[in-house]
């Protein structure tokens, strides 16, 4: 094999067949250039997002077998045991068990609290609907107490939750529930001083 001419002119005659995958990105593949065929494949050289350099055979990217370097599915592999030790059978953890119930309200059309709530249902926020990502924000409730909402009127996410016993739940939906406005100025005050009051306890 005489290197650097012959592979230039192989690529130049076979380019005009193949696809050339130079630049493009396959999930978090970008592909960096053509390497050297396997058997009857087209290989190509590809930097992963987290720096890793991967030959992968081009119609496992174009047909999007292959996304990653490998990093996606030991994520997803590590979430999965992460969530399987909070939900072990008969033993689910209580911030599992929060959780579960938390996205079936949400999802609940008839629940007019959460899922059926007018005008707007009450959402989850999309990375909360992976149990690792919700535990990683907010850890294990403390006894006694729950997921709340810190503006009734916004949904589940980062910035928006505080631990709140039952009754406090109740009262808070109570207080919030006949206004489907909420933009009368002590309201305003009201919630600017449920954020200065949770900041404040978190530190
Ligand atoms: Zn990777």
């Amino acid at each position: 094999m005489n290197g650097t001419t012959r592979s230039v002119s192989d690529r130049g005659r076979i380019m005009g067949k193949l696809i050339d995958l130079t630049g493009k990105r396959f999930g978090r593949l970008l592909v960096l250039a053509r390497a050297d065929n396997r058997g009857r494949r087209t290989m190509w050289r590809c930097r992963c997002v987290d720096g890793e350099e991967r030959i992968i055979d081009g119609n496992h990217l174009r047909r999007g077998y292959t996304r990653s370097c490998g990093c996606f599915n030991r994520e997803q592999a590590a979430a999965r045991a992460f969530k399987h030790g909070h939900a072990r059978v008969g033993q689910h953890s209580r911030a599992y068990r929060g959780w579960r119930y938390l996205l079936q309200r949400c999802r609940d059309p008839r629940n007019p609290n959460y899922g059926g709530r007018e005008p707007t249902p009450v959402t989850v926020c999309e990375q909360w609907l992976v149990f690792a990502n919700y535990y990683a924000d907010t850890g294990d409730p403390p006894p006694g107490k729950t997921l709340d909402r810190i503006d009734p009127w916004g949904n589940y996410e980062p910035g928006n939750w505080k631990w709140s016993t039952h009754s406090e739940q109740v009262r808070n939906q109570r207080r919030y529930k006949p206004k489907p406005h909420h933009s009368k100025l002590e309201d305003i005050q009201r919630y600017a001083a449920a954020l200065v009051r949770a900041a404040s306890a978190s530190i």
